[in-house]
């Protein structure tokens, strides 16, 4: 820990949870959500915690090798690795949130490749593409019983070639995003889950997306 007192990112992580659930994104204990300090530690959820209603105690501290910095009684999430794997990679990313949606599930099946081709819709924006008509990819991932195995595929495929955008999909499991800032991880969230929804509806009506 660095020695200079910073900023908590707790209180904003905990409102932003309560969000999420209140829409049907974080039901139960699913997801997680992160934010990294600037001594590159960060605080992420606790393993098993319901998300509509988190206390700052149920946050863990980590290294981004994967330390645990608190001294509660507060487990870290099995889905850390994901968090630490954008971190690593990502030098930019100061938040990371990772949810369940129905949307997003649905839309994983859509394909059996290792990416799916999203619409070229004005939402696109909000995941920092400004271009017109856009071909831009989502990078998908096979999900795993062991977490960390997602970890260790994403450092792997994103350290070699990086995404187009700051997200990614896990089969079956849920959405990745990260952000300069936690309201930043926030809009993409919701832009994500924006083109989930229209993905699905439009796969419903058969339209074509291109
Ligand atoms: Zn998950």
């Amino acid at each position: 820990m660095s020695a200079i007192a910073q900023h908590d990112p707790r209180p904003l992580l905990v409102a932003h949870a309560r969000s999420f659930y209140e829409r049907g994104w974080m039901w139960g204990t699913a997801g997680n959500l992160s934010a990294r300090l600037p001594d590159n530690s960060f605080w992420i959820t606790a393993s098993g915690c319901a998300k509509g209603e988190l206390t700052p105690e149920q946050f863990v501290q980590m290294s981004l090798e994967g330390k645990l910095l608190t001294q509660t009684a507060a487990k870290p999430s099995a889905e850390t690795s994901i968090h630490q794997a954008v971190y690593r990679l990502f030098p930019d990313a100061t938040a990371c949130y990772h949810v369940h949606t129905v949307s997003a599930n649905l839309a994983s099946r859509l394909t059996a490749a290792e990416q799916i081709r999203l619409p070229a819709i004005e939402m696109l924006k909000g995941l920092g593409i400004w271009e017109a008509n856009p071909t831009v990819h989502l990078a998908l991932f096979s999900n795993h019983l062991q977490v960390s195995e997602i970890g260790a595929e994403m450092l792997a495929r994103f350290g070699q070639k990086p995404p187009q955008i700051p997200a990614c999909l896990i089969r079956d499991h849920g959405v990745t995003v990260w952000g300069r800032s936690q309201d930043e991880a926030k809009n993409r969230i919701e832009a994500m889950e924006f083109i989930f929804q229209y993905t699905v509806a439009a796969k419903s009506i058969d339209l074509p997306l291109i």
